[in-house]
């Protein structure tokens, strides 16, 4: 369930109408509601309850302040896998020991930041990290708090590029391999190993891989706290999917969620940490555009948006489905249209086909479920202004990024004096 509901025929944002923020701010522009990012975060604390845990942003999907704020008054931790996400974090007011760092090729400076700005812990994902970082928290006179990332090979069945817990993909240590490797981290100096770590993937629809990787997840708790180590902590991961529309068949409930985890690890003892992403921010964000034109093509008809592929990837990478629907609803879809933006690619195509109701020059349409991996991915490709992004809580709202002016846009480039 969202926030963006018709009323009297208009879509709003809670009490918003979605008009006023256009004719505010122009379009295309991001709109997120405050009601539905804090709904879904207590959806996971509820789920998780009564284990001890720390529900992890994850920072990827949607990195605005005010977001991370909104979620960190509510008591969230963060999710980040860069020095930049993690001063996004620190800057959104987030204490660094709610902040896990994850990622596969952390670098030295990004360590030291962390490491001096405080952190919770580090889910280091390799054997040359865990060698990097003993030097880092060496040189510091201090100790990094670390999980190993397991990849326990597991198949999350998930699109191919968000698809992370096979043993073909780059991320984390072979599970196999996991006993040997803590050991190593072990006797390592400016280490403290505090639980272990694992994420099989994106916009999973189905609780078996998670399942498999979780119950692969206790056995090695056992077993590490056979050879002597401390397991406190168990971090695993995020990935659970939502609705990209609502025809298709309904992914897990956070609530199945939580039971599955209190059946596979719940009786450890471990305080439990997830880093979900995308099904907080997801369906709390919609991207609002203009129709730019109605072309007749042969045999087709383009519905040319001011909103395009730099704006809103996930079509054109992923192949992924938005539902797009009219902001003044039109009643039943009398036309089929291919959706596309204004940039200079056949790859700017957002819908080929979809089924709308009649539009008109200068109509409204929002795409839903683009709240994570929309804004954090867009562009300025084709010297597009970056696309900004409003809060809506109850009936206010407010710009949280401004659109870039042109001269802003300009001003970034340098040309040096001996052209
Ligand atoms: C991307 C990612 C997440 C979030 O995934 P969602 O599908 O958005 O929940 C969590 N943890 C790690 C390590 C990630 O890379």
């Amino acid at each position: 369930m969202d926030h963006f509901l018709y009323r009297d025929g208009t879509l709003h944002a809670e009490d918003v109408p979605l008009p006023e923020i256009a004719a505010a701010v122009g379009t295309p522009v991001y709109v997120y509601s405050a009601a539905t990012l804090t709904r879904h975060y207590h959806l996971f604390t509820e789920a998780l309850s009564p284990l001890p845990h720390l529900v992890c942003f994850a920072v990827k999907s949607n990195g605005n302040l005010a977001v991370l704020k909104l979620l960190g008054d509510l008591g969230a931790g963060m999710d980040v896998v860069s020095e930049g996400e993690y001063r996004r974090a620190r800057a959104a007011g987030i204490p660094g020991d709610r902040i896990v760092f994850s990622g596969v090729g952390k670098t030295r400076d990004e360590m030291r930041t962390a490491l001096q700005g405080g952190i919770r812990q580090f889910n280091v994902e390799s054997e040359p990290e865990l060698l990097a970082l003993s030097e880092v928290a060496t040189s510091l006179g201090t100790t990094a708090p670390i999980t190993l990332r397991v990849n326990p090979d597991v198949d999350a069945k998930t699109h191919e590029k968000i698809a992370t817990g096979r043993k073909e993909d780059k991320f984390g240590i072979p599970i196999a391999r996991a006993r040997e490797i803590y050991a190593q981290a072990a006797a390592l100096p400016g280490l403290q190993i505090v639980g272990i770590d694992v994420h099989i993937g994106s916009q999973l629809t189905d609780l078996g891989p998670f399942e498999a990787a979780y119950t692969k997840v206790a056995d090695l708790t056992r077993a590490l706290r056979a050879d002597g180590h401390r397991i406190d902590r168990l971090d695993l991961g995020g990935g659970l999917g939502i609705p990209y529309t609502r025809s298709n068949e309904l992914p897990p409930l956070p609530l199945d969620y939580g039971a599955m985890v209190r059946r596979t690890v719940g009786d450890l003892g471990c305080e439990i940490e997830i880093e979900p992403g995308r099904l907080i921010s997801g369906n709390a964000g919609i991207l609002l555009a203009s129709v730019i034109y109605l072309k007749q093509g042969e045999g087709r008809d383009f519905l040319i948006l001011d909103a395009a592929m730099n704006d809103l990837i996930r079509p054109a990478m992923y192949g992924a489905w938005h539902d797009i629907v009219p902001v003044q609803d039109g009643g039943a879809p009398t036309h089929v249209y291919d959706v596309v933006g204004p940039v200079c690619e056949s790859g700017d195509t957002f819908a080929r086909g979809r089924p709308l109701p009649p539009l008109s020059e200068g109509a409204l349409v929002a795409f839903r479920s683009a709240g994570a991996y929309g804004a954090v991915m867009a562009s300025e490709y084709n010297a597009r202004p970056l696309v900004p992004e409003v809060l809506v809580q109850g009936d206010h709202f407010a710009v949280i990024r401004p659109r870039p002016s042109f001269d802003d846009m300009l001003a970034r480039d340098t040309i040096p004096q001996w052209l």
